[in-house]
């Protein structure tokens, strides 16, 4: 799928009766980063960067830069039209099918010459081993300029520093691609509205604390994603303002309740099958499960980004932003949140959705779900799956396991 049938698809989204402004606006946001890209590629007037997602994206908006995804753009084409064919070209190029399935799409897309041709790519190495491999094929594959950022181990004092010198090198990269100094007064406005989309998010999360659940199951993903592509953007600010009003008015009771009742209060401890999005829809319905909380849109601490520090604050943030946190250092950093969000959202049990091809996921379950009985008292499903490939376990069998679940909560 091109770029240019998804930014059809997320004008068509758009367009259709939605009953919350804040999945309307979604889908407005999404239609506009795609036609940037469209145009980027199609008219050379700004230069088109594909980027990994831990790569802090206020830096590449300061700079007039378009960033591109790869990662969530093939996230997005294979849950729209299907992964099997992506599959099959990076198979076919020698990509062993043991590999994250996004990953393989990704590769597929990009020798079945499906993805933008970028002017460089720019990743982080610090999360997903994956990633920083698969995009190293791109950078073969469309024989571009690349630069990795090195992360540290440790969100300590001096991992940020290691970190910030870093990023202190990526931007004379970013000059001689662009052809154009870093403007540090644009650096400090995207940084400072990255600030505030954050503030607002946070306040979403606060007012997620509340019974019945403000927000619906299928929403909460797109606030990761507005983020990780757009913060640093007024769009995202505007995005997190809406969000934060719907959730406040859906507590104080000025709006119709988003479920018939709410039984189960959840949390999802690390992704979701993302070609399914029905069943996070059919398990509030049907079963009053709501997912209270979320691994990826949950901030820990208090930590703010200083806009008269852009850099420092970008580097900083790399570490206790949502999306990464809790994948970097020990793996007391993830189990440290899922079990506060166990407490602090009144959770009835939490579900894994464990993606089969994911190491850097699946090697935390079993110490993730034994602290979390241990420590909260709370009990986790383990679901295995894939985010978009449905022929491993199908929407059928997971929604089997669900049920399962929900009778061994009822029954507590
Ligand atoms: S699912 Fe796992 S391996 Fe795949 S991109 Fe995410 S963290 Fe990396």
């Amino acid at each position: 799928m091109k770029i240019a049938q998804v930014l059809e698809a997320m004008q068509a989204g758009r367009d259709m009766d939605h009953p919350l402004e804040s999945v309307r606006l979604y889908y407005d946001l999404m239609a506009r980063y795609y036609a940037r890209i469209e145009e980027a590629e199609r008219t050379h007037h700004r230069p088109l960067v594909i980027l990994g997602i831990y790569t802090p994206i206020e830096l590449f908006y300061a700079m007039d830069i378009v960033p591109c995804h790869a990662e969530l753009h093939a996230m997005n084409a294979a849950c729209l039209g299907g992964c099997q064919g992506y599959f099959d070209t990076a198979a076919a190029y020698g990509t062993p099918i043991e590999a994250c399935s996004i990953q393989r799409a990704m590769i597929g897309m990009a020798k079945g010459g499906l993805l933008p041709t970028p002017d460089f790519i720019v990743s982080a190495a610090g999360v997903c081993d994956s990633e920083v491999k698969s995009l190293e094929v791109l950078v073969k594959h469309f024989g571009c300029p690349y630069f990795l950022t090195d992360m540290p181990y440790q969100g300590d004092p001096a991992g940020v520093a290691y970190y910030l010198k870093e990023l202190e090198a990526l931007v004379p990269f970013l000059e001689s691609q662009t052809g154009r100094p870093l403007d540090w007064g644009r650096l400090e406005e995207t940084v400072e509205l990255s600030r505030q989309a954050a503030v607002l998010y946070r306040q979403v999360n606060e007012a997620r604390k509340a019974c019945p659940s403000p927000m619906r199951n299928q929403d909460f993903f797109n606030m990761c994603t507005v983020y990780a592509m757009m913060a640093g953007t007024q769009e995202a600010v505007d995005y997190f303002e809406v969000v934060a009003r719907e959730v406040r008015e859906q507590v104080e009771g000025k709006r119709p309740p988003l479920r018939p009742q709410e039984r189960f209060r959840l949390s999802c401890a690390f992704c979701f099958p993302a070609f399914s999005p029905e069943l996070l829809n059919w398990m509030e319905q049907e079963h009053g499960a709501a997912i209270a909380i979320d691994l990826v849109n949950y901030w820990r601490g208090e930590e703010e980004m200083d806009a008269r520090r852009p850099l420092e604050s970008l580097a900083k943030k790399a570490f206790y932003l949502p999306l990464a946190m809790p994948f970097i250092g020990p793996v007391e950093n993830w189990s440290r949140s899922v079990i506060e969000m166990g407490r602090g959202y009144s959770l009835d049990g939490s579900i894994f959705f464990a993606p089969v091809t994911c190491k850097e996921g699946c090697a935390t379950i079993r110490i993730l779900k034994d602290r979390m009985r241990e420590e909260a008292g709370i009990p986790t499903l383990v679901a295995d799956c894939d985010m978009i490939d449905p022929s491993v376990v199908s929407e059928e069998e997971l929604k089997g396991k669900l049920e399962g679940f929900f009778e061994t909560l009822e029954a507590r």
